[in-house]
C-alpha cells in the first residue's frame, strides 16, 4: 500500500516538474503594465474576447465601407491586431477557417 502512495507522489511530482517545464510563465512583456486596461472587449471583427491592452482601439471611426452596417458610427472599436482592423474597414466577413 505504502508503495502505491510513494508511486503516486513521484508520479505527481515529475508532472509537476513536467508541466512547469513545458509551460513557463509568460514574459514579462505580455503581462499589463501600469496604466494598462486589462477590461475584455470584443474584436468588432471576429468576436473574440480580449484584454483592451492586447488589441487595438480605435477612436472616432472612418465607417466609409461598412456605413450600413450594425455599428454605430460614433462608437469606438475593438480589434485583436491591425489585420483585423484592416479587413473589418476593407469590409471582409470574419472567416474563421483561414
Ligand atoms: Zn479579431
Amino acid at each position: 500500500m505504502l508503495a502505491v502512495i510513494i508511486v503516486i507522489l513521484i508520479i505527481w511530482a515529475s508532472m509537476w516538474a513536467f508541466y512547469k517545464f513545458m509551460y513557463p510563465r509568460a514574459p514579462k512583456s505580455m503581462m499589463p503594465k501600469e496604466g494598462d486596461v486589462t477590461t475584455p472587449r470584443q474584436c468588432n471583427f471576429c468576436g473574440n474576447s480580449l484584454a483592451e491592452y492586447r488589441g487595438v482601439l480605435e477612436t472616432n471611426p472612418t465607417l466609409a465601407v461598412n456605413n450600413d452596417s450594425n455599428v454605430a458610427a460614433d462608437k469606438e472599436l475593438f480589434f485583436c491586431n491591425y489585420e483585423h482592423q484592416a479587413d473589418f474597414h476593407a469590409g471582409k466577413v470574419y472567416n474563421p477557417n483561414v
